[in-house]
């Protein structure tokens, strides 16, 4: 699927449009860990929410194509 240059744009500037596709609650405590995929780049990265409050790429740094299909 092709999606414009607008769209792009914004994961350039780092605003990915990002979807979440796996969550998981940790046992021992109240956090979460969020794996999310942004459909047009196809970046993904892995958030821990703990509290109400996300820690973006506390887990794992966002990866782009590139680095994942190395
Ligand atoms: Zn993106």
């Amino acid at each position: 699927m092709e999606f414009s240059q607008e769209f792009k744009d914004k994961c350039n500037v780092g605003n990915h449009d990002l979807i979440e596709i796996q969550a998981s609650r940790h046992s021992w405590d109240e956090s979460y860990k969020v794996v999310k995929w942004c459909k047009i780049c196809g970046a993904v990265v892995i958030d821990l929410e703990y509290d109400g409050r996300i820690n973006p790429g506390q887990i794992m740094k966002m990866k782009y194509p590139k680095q994942i299909y190395k």
